[in-house]
């Protein structure tokens, strides 16, 4: 294996902003992409960083909040008219019924597009795999995956990837609790929701909606301090911030994180990529 890293393809959040696309990212081990999350501007985002969406075969939805989600439709079939034959998609209990939504929503439209003469592998037969509960996943990659379920208004998970000697894991959407800090133990790198960044957005308002949305969000999300004391307490050497609303103060936002961090922190911006050194070069 060459190379390890992830690409921030959306850090954005539910309200649409023209700096950040929806919730989205990818870890590459060498020549393999793995898609985490799939929100709004995914596909998109995928060709502008250089990654051709029919490489992508496995595909782990954290939860099914529509941020994380509206990207699947695009995803799901330009993939496949783009030439994707094979997808796995891993997610909490209630990925098959979206799926099958999906389906049956543009059910005329695959049939028009097999009769055209393209195979409906990659479409009619996708491999969904939903989520027991906590712990190991197999979904027949060549990695070791763990899945730990967040504190999030709906079902969450959280996903840790061991590539060789290498630890990435990503978050999902989560207010702080001890199964992140536990999943993330020792990681190389975690990508954390830190929705709760200063932005003028919320904290400049009188409007009384606007803070009463924004003390109910302190119960679904972290602060940036409180992803840096995750990291903090985990072990983890660089800590990705993430799931940003717009405006956010980004050099308030990362003083935040690293008065209480000592690795190296990084506030995510779109089609970033993050790479991770490899310690032992070992041939997957
Ligand atoms: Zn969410
Ligand atoms: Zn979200």
């Amino acid at each position: 294996m060459d190379k390890l890293q992830v690409t921030m393809l959306g850090t954005g959040s539910p309200r649409p902003d023209l700096e950040r696309s929806g919730p989205a990212q990818v870890l590459t081990a060498g020549d393999q992409h793995i898609l985490i999350d799939c929100g709004e501007g995914t596909t998109t985002q995928l060709l502008k960083a250089g990654i051709p969406p029919e490489k992508i075969n496995y595909l782990f939805m954290t939860h099914l909040h529509s941020d994380h989600i509206f990207g699947y439709g695009q995803f799901l079939l330009g993939g496949w008219g783009l030439g994707r034959r094979e997808l796995t998609v891993v997610g909490p209990k209630g990925m098959r019924q979206f799926h099958d939504t999906i389906i049956n929503l543009f059910e005329d439209d695959i049939a028009y597009r097999t009769s055209l003469g393209r195979p409906g592998n990659g479409v009619l037969d996708v491999n969904i795999i939903e989520i027991d509960g906590p712990g190991e996943i197999d979904c027949g990659l060549q990695m070791k995956i763990m899945a730990a379920k967040m504190v999030h208004n709906v079902l969450t998970y959280g996903y840790r990837f061991e590539i060789g000697e290498e630890i990435i894991v990503i978050s999902g959407d989560t207010a702080p609790t001890e199964a992140i800090v536990e999943l993330s133990k020792d990681a190389d790198l975690l990508v954390i929701d830190a929705c709760l960044a200063p932005t003028a957005v919320y904290h400049n308002t009188t409007n009384p909606e606007l803070q009463k949305i924004w003390e109910n969000l302190q119960k679904e999300h972290c602060s940036p301090e409180q992803a840096a004391e995750i990291a903090r307490e985990a072990g983890v050497k660089k800590l990705v911030l993430t799931h940003f609303l717009p405006d956010i103060n980004k050099e308030k936002t990362k003083k935040q994180a690293a008065d209480l961090f000592d690795g190296e922190v990084i506030v995510g911006e779109d089609l970033q990529v993050i790479p991770v050194t490899i310690k032992n070069n070992i041939l997957l």
